[in-house]
């Protein structure tokens, strides 16, 4: 069992069956899936996208400079963090949320020690404003925080059920990876994981990733067990 897991979920996911915006029946099933894992004894910590709501690189253009659409983006995330974690409670999934955009009436601020102590607390931790800069994606962000709270995965929760040698929407005899090494996930250009940049981070450390579809019953948590779920790569 993985005793601390770093949970990357975007925000297309929270987004269940709108078009944008955020969907609190997805967020809900989402906790019971989460809940799972707590129950079964990791500390999870989640860190949120924010692309249901706006993405940097959409929104730079017509004198919407970069520093501020990814100004926006990080916002968004925000927003996607706040209700997440109101779901979570609500649905008795001790949460709270930390942010590392300053914004001290909205959310705490994210610190090492904050997040260590509601973890302690055994409580989930959603970790919203990516890394607080701009022309980075949370994926990066997500990479950059496992390693700082010394998680021993990073799930990727996606759409599809892994990582395919070809997108599988467009080849039907896309064949998926069970295992990869994160070494391949950098150098192969057809191999979509996550951003270069975060598997470039992952591979210098050394920090696995699964990656795993998220609306699959017991995904999380039988990855959590160690089962074969998805794509492993390590
Ligand atoms: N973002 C940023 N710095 C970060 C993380 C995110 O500037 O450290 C911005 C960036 O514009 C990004 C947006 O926030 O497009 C939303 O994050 P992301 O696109 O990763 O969300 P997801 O695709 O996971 O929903």
């Amino acid at each position: 069992m993985y005793k601390r897991i770093l949970l990357k979920l975007s925000g297309e996911q929270l987004q269940g069956e709108y078009d944008s915006g955020f969907d609190a029946n997805r967020a809900a099933w989402i906790a019971s899936e989460v809940q799972k894992i707590v129950e079964n004894g990791s500390q999870v910590i989640v860190m949120i996208g924010g692309g249901n709501y706006a993405r940097g690189a959409q929104l730079t253009g017509g004198g919407v400079r970069r520093v501020s659409a990814d100004n926006i983006g990080m916002l968004a995330t925000m927003m996607n963090a706040i209700a997440l974690t109101d779901v979570f409670n609500a649905e008795g999934l001790s949460a709270r949320s930390l942010t590392n955009v300053k914004s001290d009436q909205v959310m705490d601020q994210f610190t090492h020690r904050r997040a260590l102590s509601h973890l302690d607390k055994g409580r989930v931790v959603v970790v919203a404003g990516g890394i607080g800069r701009p022309y980075l994606t949370t994926d990066t962000a997500a990479v950059s925080l496992a390693l700082e709270m010394d998680c021993d995965v990073i799930m990727k929760a996606t759409k599809v059920d892994g990582v395919y040698d070809s997108d599988p929407s467009a080849n039907p005899s896309a064949v998926r990876y069970e295992r990869l090494t994160l070494q391949q996930a950098v150098e192969e250009p057809d191999i979509k994981v996550m951003d270069k940049a975060a598997i470039a981070l992952a591979a210098d450390h050394q920090q696995s990733i699964i990656v795993l579809e998220l609306l699959q019953e017991n995904n999380l948590v039988r990855a959590a067990n160690g089962e074969s779920v998805g794509t492993t790569i390590v």
